[in-house]
């Protein structure tokens, strides 16, 4: 009777012993999978970013992520009018489909624009195949826009093997940056985010601000810190310039 106790009691360690094996294996390959997928694309792509820098000079490369907003988006545009300077716009394709007009704008006005996915979901988290529908989607969006997309930024930053794969056999190029003033939470001001800048900006930069989402109207304080800080930097001699003047 008790050989009965004893070998459930054996049966279970086995299967037990066998799925711990078993979970290590999978969760091993899951990890590896998930390495070579995403983790080192997003963060070997930031450290190449930095290496590769080039020398400062007196060139700023303005670029707005999130747009196209109807509210902020056409406030933004008149203020860099304003000032005669030329930024890069990365679009969300759903966003620059609901807002032609401003699209027509940017190109109007000499802004070039760049895309930012099609409705901006982390690409950490994106399977493969979902990566290049949204992908390609996103692309024919912006040529039936006229405004065909070269320069591509991941939400967040985030790669994918899969979204790379399509960016290089579309002809794009990945684009990063080298200052971020956190200019969409919910919890900053504008002058929190115009010091951000001033102490974070040197020249050659790539800054990373956003016209659109963000929290409780967080593009108006990017606007907000933009109108303090654009005439200093014009006035200590810094120029703008658009992304695909950017060399690396
Ligand atoms: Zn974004």
């Amino acid at each position: 009777m008790p050989m009965a106790g004893c070998h459930i009691s054996r049966g279970k360690f086995i299967v037990t012993g066998g799925n711990g094996i078993m979970k290590k294996y999978v969760l091993g390959a899951l990890g590896t999978a998930a390495l070579c997928y995403s983790i080192v694309p997003t963060y070997g792509g930031k450290l190449l970013h930095r290496l590769r820098r080039p020398e400062p000079d007196d060139t700023l490369y303005l670029t707005f992520d999130d747009g196209p907003d109807p509210v902020y988006t056409p406030q933004l545009l008149d203020l860099l009018s304003e000032y005669g300077i030329h930024a890069s716009f990365f679009v969300v394709a759903q966003s620059a489909q609901r807002n032609p007009g401003l699209i027509a704008r940017m190109k109007r006005e000499g802004h070039l624009i760049g895309l930012h996915s099609l409705q901006h979901k982390n690409g950490m988290l994106q399977p493969p195949i979902s990566a290049c529908r949204d992908f390609v989607h996103a692309a024919c969006i912006m040529q039936q826009l006229g405004a065909p997309a070269f320069y591509y930024r991941a939400p967040w930053g985030h790669w994918n093997l899969a979204c790379l794969a399509e960016l290089y056999s579309y002809g794009m190029k990945p684009v990063l940056w080298d200052v971020m003033a956190q200019d969409w939470r919910g919890d900053t001001t504008a002058k929190e985010i115009a010091q951000k800048l001033r102490r974070r900006t040197c020249g050659g930069s790539i800054l990373c601000l956003h016209d659109g989402r963000g929290k409780n109207d967080a593009p108006a304080r990017t606007i907000a810190a933009l109108h303090d800080v654009l005439p200093d930097w014009l006035d200590a001699g810094f120029r703008f310039d658009t992304v695909d003047h950017y060399e690396h």
